[in-house]
């Protein structure tokens, strides 16, 4: 019920749970700025002998730049201990055997994926090179599948072109629809940006439809993890996040406790007003992660 942790807590929580998750963004990090003790816990778990993983829904990174940017920031993980939305985008279409063409609005992240995993593509701004307008340009017929992610290059033409791949069936049907991750905005310093959730409103406007939500909140990347490690007790398993519609319904949706660190989006005040209304919380929170050191 929303515990607020100090100091006092800490060795109640860390001998509470078997695996962390840490989000990154807003947790870790937030852009270029470092928060308070993030570094230093992480190394203390990993030095425990806790499992810690990190789980993170930003699409325009891979595992390897991931990693890299945790190296170089004294935090060291195994490739494979790094969920990201792009990698948990592949493992879903392969789990669900996707084999045909594929539409992509978004960056990097997700077409290295792609390609690196075998699947035939084509992304938005390929087909805007074409130069032919939204009333003129061919709908691909063999596209059955539509992947939306974040590009901050992306443009009109770009998010028209999707809504006709969503909204015009291909001779097979409706096009599948999938997102990695619909997070309303990311976090850059102070401030936050638009995330991939409002290119998805855009769509939904026009199209009426939503997409499959790949990473978090929905507990596909704990479903992952828990095949990984059959042992692992849900419930000795805590995210550390600061959404409370990405990290913490991630929790709710997976069985798992949740950690809500105020150096993100969410203040006391808005877990405060959720309780009150009875709305989503998180089991713990903390001003900052130098309370579990
Ligand atoms: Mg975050």
């Amino acid at each position: 019920m929303a515990q607020l942790i100090t100091k006092k807590d800490s060795q109640t929580i860390l001998d509470s749970f078997d695996m962390f998750l840490f989000d990154l963004s807003g947790v870790v990090w937030s852009g270029n700025k470092m928060h308070p003790g993030a570094v230093e816990l992480i190394q203390k778990l990993q030095k425990m002998g806790k499992k810690v993983l990190v789980a993170t829904n930003n699409s325009s990174e891979t595992q390897i730049n991931i990693q890299e940017k945790l190296a170089k920031k004294e935090m060291n993980f195994d490739i494979e201990d790094i969920y990201c939305s792009t990698n948990a985008t592949i493992d879903y279409l392969k789990k669900i055997n996707y084999q045909d063409k594929i539409f992509v609005l978004g960056q990097k992240g997700i077409t290295e994926e792609l390609e690196k995993n075998g699947f035939n593509f084509i992304t938005a701004q390929e087909v805007e090179q074409q130069n032919l307008s939204l009333e003129d340009v061919d709908l691909d017929d063999e596209i059955g599948c539509v992947i939306i992610g974040t590009d901050q290059n992306l443009n009109y033409y770009q998010i028209g072109l999707t809504c006709l791949y969503l909204a015009f069936p291909s001779k097979k049907g409706p096009r599948l629809y999938i997102a990695p991750n619909a997070d309303r905005v990311y976090p850059v310093g102070d401030r936050t940006i638009p995330g991939p959730g409002t290119f998805i409103a855009a769509c939904q406007t026009t199209t009426r439809r939503y997409p499959t939500i790949v990473a978090k909140p929905d507990p596909f990347i704990f479903q992952l993890i828990q095949k990984r490690f059959p042992d692992i007790l849900p419930h000795r398993v805590c995210i550390v996040g600061d959404q409370f519609d990405t990290d913490i319904l991630f929790a709710q949706n997976s069985g798992i406790r949740s950690l809500c660190v105020l150096t993100g989006l969410t203040s006391e005040s808005m877990i405060l007003e959720n309780v009150k209304s009875g709305s989503i919380v998180p089991d713990f929170y903390c001003e900052d992660l130098t309370c579990l050191l």
